[in-house]
């Protein structure tokens, strides 16, 4: 048992920080661990913090490793957004615990999940601290890549990039750590292309996997203008219900929690100003988050439709690359044989610009529509 047991196909970046743990020249005041969605960068950031807190170098099964992997040590912070971007508060309260000594391990660490979402005045204000050291604070910042992150920030840390991880790794951590049965690990892995945590959801939830299969199954559909339009509004609609089916429940606790804490009754009709104007605050942060979630499920639905047309080429090809879908072979070879190679890449093409203009908070519903009518299949 070690704490990076559950860092599952990385063999490089696990020695880079292995080494850091053994050797303290090797180590470094700040470091920056760079993955795609799903790869793990938060399970390592917490692995590496575990393994430099536990008096055995991450043995995995004592006290330390313990706190550390549940998030409760007195010398890990993880700061973990849930809103848009990190603002320049939050930054400057990373900054001063920095300056803190540890209070019962060797480091202090310091967990930044969503590096590329500090506003340049919240990296403003964690620049000095990254810029004078402090002996036995450590930083840790997890992004998508390095480009992700505001550039004087970048230069101060070391970087670690993390890969995607093989299916059959993703397949196995399911089996292993969540009890999952081997067969439907390994076509969650593969469905979700080696997202963890999206491959759990997808092997946990029947309602996930079915959402999944209606988004993909719209790609051979699409023929007239009114097909489009349908699609956009349908793929909108799944986004919708996904996230309804995620927040409620925790936006209404949450505002329970909140009235509660402030000494007055959540159940009371109407509520004296001051609790009033905090619940407002909290409900615009929800609605924030809401926001944000929101675009991330489209997105991802985008990802799982690009998968049905590159599995199309696969096919066409004659390659022996492994589909990602070979539960909707049907569809595959139905799209495979109504388009041209040069139709496919540019399907996956209107995709790709759907995808980029949703990050660029053009509304998702225009963004879908264009998309989907560029997806029409000839008559
Ligand atoms: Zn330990």
């Amino acid at each position: 048992m070690s704490v990076w047991r559950d860092v599952i196909g990385q063999e490089q970046a696990v020695t880079t920080l292995r080494d850091a743990v053994a050797d303290r020249a090797r180590m470094t005041h700040a470091w920056l661990l760079t993955g795609p969605p799903g790869s793990g960068r938060s399970t390592a950031a917490r692995a590496f913090a575990a393994a430099l807190l536990c008096p055995d170098g991450g043995c995995g099964t004592c006290h330390e490793c313990h706190t550390v992997l549940d998030g409760s040590h007195a010398d890990l912070t993880v700061m973990a957004t849930q809103g848009l971007s990190i603002q320049v508060k939050d930054a400057r309260e990373l900054a001063q615990l920095a300056q803190h000594r540890p209070s019962v391990g060797a480091w202090r660490v310091i967990v930044i999940e969503d590096a590329d979402r500090l506003t340049e005045r919240a990296a403003d204000a964690l620049l000095k601290a990254l810029e004078e050291p402090v002996e036995r604070t450590v930083w840790l910042l997890c992004a998508p890549s390095v480009e992700d992150v505001i550039i004087t920030i970048r230069s101060r840390s070391r970087h670690v990039r993390l890969r995607t991880p093989p299916v059959a790794a993703v397949a196995e951590l399911l089996t292993r750590r969540d009890g999952i049965e081997p067969a439907m690990a390994e076509y969650a892995a593969r469905a979700a292309q080696s997202h963890v945590g999206l491959a759990r959801r997808l092997a946990r939830d029947e309602g996930a996997r079915g959402r999944r299969r209606d988004i993909l199954r719209l790609a051979g559909r699409i023929r007239s203008l009114g097909d489009a339009m349908e699609a956009a509004a349908n793929l909108a609609a799944i986004a919708t219900q996904e996230q309804s089916a995620s927040s409620a429940e925790r936006d209404a606790a949450e505002k329970t929690r909140l009235v509660e804490q402030l000494g007055a009754d959540p159940e009371a009709r109407t509520q004296p100003p001051h609790i009033r104007s905090q619940v407002a605050a909290l409900e615009k942060e929800q609605k924030t988050r809401a926001t944000r979630f929101g675009r991330d499920v489209v997105d991802r639905s985008l990802v799982d439709l690009l998968s049905i047309y590159r599995d199309a080429l696969v096919t066409q090809a004659g390659s022996p690359v492994d589909l990602v879908n070979a539960d909707l072979a049907d569809e595959v070879r139905t799209l495979a044989g109504a388009l041209s190679s040069e139709q496919l890449l540019l399907a996956m093409d209107a995709i790709g610009t759907a995808r980029e203009r949703i990050e660029a908070n053009v509304p998702p519903l225009l963004a879908l529509e264009a998309m989907a009518i560029s997806l029409r299949l000839p008559r």
